[in-house]
């Protein structure tokens, strides 16, 4: 992998970008220049997929997600980066607030890709969606007990929960969700109940909150539903043990629906290769790669009619909440102090 590095400029190459922009015989190669957060091998295949049918070359940088907002930021207007992929909402929040992103208007992004997973000026869109749901031991909760979020603060659950610490991304936009959804007072209420309820302090990631609930430490917790898929998928006879010893519970069927998340990517503000960028968005809201995205990563397709593979079709059908997922980001703080007013840590 080269680091994408923009040419110094020379009068000649003005000419030179001019006739590429034509695809006159003896243009330069168009390329796109990506920052991405995202670290799943499928990803490989989505550049490969759009070069082949583009022709455009994909140069990738990939790192932590703070480390490539403070990589763009003190790269400034001359960052060689155009497109900058994330997962979770309130990062790329994190990444508009920063004043990272361009607004991409593109009637075949706003065709494609469902409003509330999209921010409404377009700095950036979602291209698959996480569910955040709840797992239950059923030798230790009935899951029935526990049909929706506001269940998990029902004190005869006491000693029941494990939870990850309320700084994680993924808690911070629920509880911005929440806060949407129900208001400060009524989402305060829950973060105290739920803390009430706790096995242990917060620890962990979403994979050992499962690992947790499944030995019977805990009786539920909440975690993205593709941990729960890459359990079972596993090659340690341990970990598929788990995750058959866990059910899932789509929570709040009937009511709000479930917790959405997305993974998602939005063209920079100094973007030097604007158009090839929104091409690249574009592309990833395509047929071809949501299916490679939904199959690589056990996530759901953003775009509603491309059919979910046998991995995600086995976890059943479920109503998801339809709340803009921009509210995360605008709600983090709020959340996180409400979770410190509760003693999440
Ligand atoms: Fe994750």
């Amino acid at each position: 992998m080269t680091a994408p590095s923009k040419p110094p400029f020379k009068p000649g190459l003005l000419a030179l970008a001019l006739v590429a922009g034509l695809g006159l015989p003896g243009a330069m190669a168009a390329e796109v220049n990506v920052y991405s957060a995202r670290h799943y091998d499928s990803d490989r295949d989505l550049y490969d997929g759009f070069r082949e049918a583009t022709g455009i070359r994909v140069n990738v940088i990939e790192a932590g997600g703070d480390a490539l907002i403070a990589r763009m930021k003190a790269e400034g207007r001359n960052s060689p980066a155009d497109v900058f992929l994330t997962v979770d909402a309130g990062n790329l929040w994190r990444a508009q607030s920063e004043g990272l992103f361009q607004p991409a208007h593109s009637r075949l992004l706003s065709e494609r890709i469902p409003a509330h997973l999209r921010h409404p000026e377009d700095y950036w869109f979602g291209f698959s969606t996480r569910a955040r749901a709840i797992f239950v031991n059923p030798a230790k909760i009935d899951p029935a007990r526990v049909a929706s979020y506001a269940d998990l603060a029902d004190p005869g659950l006491k000693g029941q929960l494990c939870m990850r610490t309320s700084g994680a991304i993924y808690n911070l936009s629920l509880m911005g969700a929440l806060i949407e959804r129900w208001g400060v007072e009524k989402a305060e209420a829950w973060a105290k109940g739920v803390v009430a309820n706790f096995a242990r302090e917060p620890q962990g990631n979403d994979t050992s909150q499962l690992k947790s609930v499944a030995s019977g430490e805990c009786g539920a917790t909440i975690a993205n539903h593709y941990y729960f898929i890459r359990l079972g998928a596993s090659n340690d006879e341990g970990d598929r043990a788990a995750a058959d010893a866990l059910r899932l519970v789509w929570p709040d069927q009937g009511g709000q629906g479930t917790h959405l998340n997305i993974s998602g990517g939005g063209v920079l503000a100094s973007a030097p290769h604007r158009a090839e960028a929104v091409a690249f968005l574009e592309y990833l809201a395509g047929d071809a790669a949501q299916a490679i995205v939904s199959e690589g990563n056990y996530e759901f397709p953003a775009v509603a009619a491309v059919p979910r593979p046998p991995a995600l079709a086995a976890l059943g059908p479920f109503e998801a909440d339809t709340v803009n997922v921009a509210v995360y980001g605008e709600n983090q703080a709020r959340a996180q102090e409400i979770y410190d007013r509760a003693g999440w840590r």
